[in-house]
């Protein structure tokens, strides 16, 4: 195992290399402790441009950055692709698929999955979009789909091969749908000229219940022009890879589903449920230590540091995990040094939407806009929070060619997604 353990120096191991343990383990830089991060992937994910490669609109690399290259330059800092599947407290170890590693400190930073609220139907039949392994699987998925239609002679099964539905009240669920009528209304005839704009149908289910009314509302009126039919205020019962139920009676006959509904903290085993809470994430003190626990602590989407300030936790946003990540390297210090440690104070910096070329929404402190402004903004804030100046270039580059042209070069269908088994597959669609 490549870790390296300094007689005499405390090992900080950080279970996840997402936006909370990537600053946590910087702010360790030149700290007298051993740093050893373990992630299931190589790489960082910049997870808000996941819905761009599934729509093919940038490269799946581009949102990726392998994590030892973060760390090249920090002598104190080791990393091994591994998956945790056991936190053993009481030995201070934890066990993974590559052996048993210990630890002083412990920081889970494992984020969040898809919740599917225990409905294997709706877990089976739609697809998620939470990693790059999954927006690929939507990008083949949505292509072999758009292939099917052209050439299937039955008319209700080419209608529901051509109906997408998303389902998200977030800002996944604007951004997505957003991206499919950008899809419909410039690509689809010019790709696929048997088809045109009217026979591809896009649905919202719930629209931006996480962003203020005014925001609600222009996302709301922008996607209704961009031709999105929109659902507000119903749930969605059952669909069964055909038919979507939702429980207003509408029934939507689909082959495409995507489901951005909601997310469920990704705890590791072993952690005593009483300190787990709400949406299956991890209750924290307000120096994300886990209740219960005096060296493990969590931070980012898997944790819930529920606090009079933040009575429903800190969002599960990327500046949520970058915020306690930096804080919980000032507290991990101050603890190894004996030292008082700091209350977490979230700063909110507000939350950005896009919807579309020129159309995204804005709520930044009192200030609520929409329009070209916002996104404008929407793009400089995205493309600056890219890690490496290679993906910046990419996504910057692919944008641009979009911008003039309307139209994309990345939807490939590299590895079928097979809806049989519900995986991808090299061959068989
Ligand atoms: C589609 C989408 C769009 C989003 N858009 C926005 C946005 O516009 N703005 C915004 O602020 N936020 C957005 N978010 C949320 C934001 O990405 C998260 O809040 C943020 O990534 C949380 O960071 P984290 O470090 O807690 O977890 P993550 O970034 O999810 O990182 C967790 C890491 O842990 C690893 N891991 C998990 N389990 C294990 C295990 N058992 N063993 C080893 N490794 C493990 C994973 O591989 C991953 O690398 C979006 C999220 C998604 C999914």
């Amino acid at each position: 195992m490549d870790v390296k353990k300094t007689a005499g120096r405390p090992r900080i191991v950080i279970i996840g290399g997402g936006f909370g343990g990537i600053n946590l383990a910087k702010k360790l830089k030149n700290k007298p402790v051993d740093v050893l991060m373990l992630d299931k992937h190589n790489y960082h994910t910049f997870q808000p441009l996941l819905y761009q490669v599934a729509m093919g609109s940038i490269e799946a690399d581009s949102i990726g950055f392998p994590i030892r290259r973060i760390f090249t330059d920090q002598k104190n800092f080791s990393f091994n692709l591994a998956e945790v599947k056991t936190i053993n407290s009481e030995k201070n170890t934890i066990t993974a698929d590559i052996g048993e590693i210990e630890y002083d400190y412990l920081v889970i930073a494992t984020g969040a999955n898809t919740n599917f609220f225990g409905n294997k139907e709706i877990e089976h039949f739609t697809m998620p979009m939470k990693n790059i392994g999954e927006a690929l699987n939507i990008r083949s998925f949505m292509l072999q789909n758009l292939e099917k239609a052209v050439i299937e002679k039955d008319y209700n099964e080419r209608e529901a091969l051509l109906t997408f539905v998303v389902v998200g009240g977030g800002p996944t669920g604007v951004e997505l749908s957003g991206a499919l009528a950008e899809l419909r209304n410039h690509v689809l005839c010019k790709d696929y000229p048997t088809l045109c704009e009217e026979d591809m149908k896009v649905y919202l289910i719930v629209v931006l219940g996480a962003m203020s009314p005014t925001a609600s509302a222009a996302a709301k009126k922008t996607l209704t022009e961009m031709g999105v039919v929109i659902s507000n205020s119903v749930h969605v019962k059952s669909y069964d890879g055909c038919k979507l139920l939702v429980d207003d009676g509408t029934v939507i006959e689909t082959r495409n589903v995507f489901w951005a509904a909601g997310v469920m903290g990704e705890v590791p085993e072993g952690m005593a449920a009483g300190c787990i809470t709400r949406g299956n994430r991890i209750n924290t003190d307000d120096i994300s230590r886990v209740m219960g626990y005096t060296n493990i602590f969590a931070i980012g989407d898997v944790a819930a540091m529920i606090t009079p300030a933040t009575p429903n936790g800190i969002p599960g946003m990327a500046q949520g995990a970058i915020q306690t990540g930096k804080h919980l390297a000032k507290n991990l210090m101050h603890l190894i040094d004996g030292q008082p440690t700091v209350p977490f104070k979230y700063f909110d910096k507000g939350s950005l939407a896009t919807i579309g070329q020129n159309k995204a929404v804005a709520d930044i402190w009192k200030l609520h806009f929409h329009g070209f402004i916002a996104w404008l903004l929407w793009m400089f804030v995205h493309l600056m929070s890219l890690v490496g100046f290679s993906n910046k270039l990419s996504v910057f580059t692919s944008w641009a060619i979009k911008y003039f042209t309307k139209n994309t070069d990345d939807r490939l269908i590299v590895r079928f997604f097979n809806t049989k088994t519900r995986m991808t597959d090299p061959e068989t669609k």
